[in-house]
């Protein structure tokens, strides 16, 4: 399914739609370069499991948790590992087959670990579309 969106608005409103349909043990990955959208997407998840407080990419932990919500959230952003060790260090295998949905921005560093039934979610820009251009390709 590929989705565009010409303002951060819409793109959190696409995260948001899929927040409020998200069930408990789903993992979405998140890729795309720095600055296309995936924590502003990320926001619109929170929203939609029923999350308040503000969320941000995590800076100093590879993951934060949210537990106000329909489900519990695990917000990972791993653009900071070294190696995919940091992740056994964390406890990873209780987010990822636990009982709430993950989000992993720029899973494709560690990819090895990622499970074969995750959603597969990828932002691009295009330019020649405009400043505020994205295209949202979600695979199942
Ligand atoms: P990432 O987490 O991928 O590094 P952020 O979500 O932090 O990116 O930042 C995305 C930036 O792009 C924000 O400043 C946002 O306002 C801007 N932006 C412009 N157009 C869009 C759009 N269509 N969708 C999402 N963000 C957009
Ligand atoms: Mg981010």
């Amino acid at each position: 399914m590929v989705i565009e969106t010409w303002s951060p608005k819409e793109t959190f409103a696409v995260g948001e739609r899929l927040g409020k349909e998200a069930k408990a043990g789903e993992i979405y990955t998140l890729n795309g370069d720095l600055g296309v959208g995936k924590t502003v997407f990320t926001q619109g998840i929170a929203k939609g499991l029923g999350i308040d407080e503000p969320v941000n990419s995590p800076t100093f932990t590879i993951v934060q948790i949210y537990e106000e919500g329909r489900i519990p959230f695990y917000h990972f952003d791993v653009y900071r590992i070294g190696d995919v060790e940091e992740m056994d260090e964390i406890g990873y295998e209780d987010y990822f087959f636990g009982e709430g949905l993950c989000i992993i921005e720029w899973a494709e560093l560690i990819i090895d670990i990622i499970p074969n039934n995750a959603k597969k979610i990828t932002i691009e820009k295009d330019l020649e579309k405009g400043f505020d251009y994205r295209r949202i390709t979600i695979e199942e």
